[in-house]
């Protein structure tokens, strides 16, 4: 991994949780570590193949100048964010924010924190059996890959399956996305709910018809089980549905469940 660094850089701010840290402020120190798998500016020696330190060092001067948060993790965190935003070519960032004249007894150098922000890659399934069908998982998608968090890398073709579980209803067409991002998992899943309310999807029977049902798969390096989100997806593993698409992009090689018949239904451009 390549990387390109600046450091302790100086600005005055207001960040901290003490009354007196935001009235009287204080000066902050930030260090900007962006990692990249390429950077085609130094086989080029042309400045677009690369990052613009004088804007990283503008971001992250403004936002210890403008923001009064409570933590200097979320100012390291927001700074990461925006770095992150105005760079594709940054795969991560890691922001150290030190606060030497921290309100704290006692003798030492600095309070200082380091947080990471990360693109990665994600596995979104997508289906429904109402309506224009394809009409609908093409707005899905192009919902999602209009985000510009979000960064379209594949799309399977459709399939179309008998419905699992609640069996008096349409046939579904299911396929599946390959995407890189910088959310967290929980933006993530938050973005995926909130298109389906409003492609309108109703949640009335279990496993009943809908207009699109959008999952989480897969991220590059999670694992997680809580209330709200689970990852891999806990039922994703017995669903031929889900494993078909999903080993045309690549990203499954093992065996597929054969008790529902999972028929090719033809190629998917959603954003032709
Ligand atoms: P299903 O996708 O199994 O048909 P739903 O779409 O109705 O069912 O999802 C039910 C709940 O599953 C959601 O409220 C969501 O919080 C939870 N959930 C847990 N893990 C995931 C995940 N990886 N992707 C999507 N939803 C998830
Ligand atoms: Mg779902």
């Amino acid at each position: 991994m390549n990387r390109i660094s600046l450091k302790n850089i100086k600005a005055f701010g207001y960040t901290g949780c003490l009354r007196e840290e935001k009235e009287n402020g204080q000066y902050f120190y930030v260090s900007v570590d962006m990692f990249l798998k390429d950077i085609p500016g130094a086989v080029s020696d042309d400045l677009t193949g690369t990052v613009d330190y004088s804007k990283v060092y503008k971001i992250a001067e403004d936002e210890v100048k403008t923001n009064r948060f409570d933590l200097i993790e979320h100012l390291a965190f927001v700074i990461g964010r925006k770095i992150i935003e105005a760079y594709d070519l940054i795969d991560s960032v890691s922001v150290t924010v030190s606060k030497p004249d921290a309100p704290i007894e006692g003798e030492f150098d600095t309070a200082e924190v380091m947080i990471t922000v990360r693109r990665r890659e994600a596995v979104i399934g997508f289906g429904g059996n109402m309506g224009d069908r394809e009409e609908i998982l093409k707005s899905a998608v192009k919902m999602i890959s209009d985000d510009p968090a979000v960064e379209l890398i594949k799309c399977s073709s459709l399939y179309e399956t008998e419905p699992v579980g609640y069996e008096d209803q349409d046939d579904f067409l299911n396929g599946c996305l390959l995407i890189r991002t910088y959310l967290t998992p929980v933006e993530l899943l938050h973005k995926l709910q909130a298109i389906e309310n409003e492609l309108h999807r109703v949640r009335t029977i279990k496993n009943g018809p809908r207009t699109v049902d959008l999952d989480l798969l897969l991220m590059t390096g999670v694992r997680l089980d809580t209330e709200e989100l689970t990852i891999p997806h806990p039922r994703m593993y017995e669903r031929a549905f889900v494993l078909v698409p999903l080993k045309e992009i690549g990203m499954y090689n093992g065996r597929i469940p054969d008790d529902k018949q999972v028929r090719y239904y033809g190629p998917f451009k959603p954003l032709n």
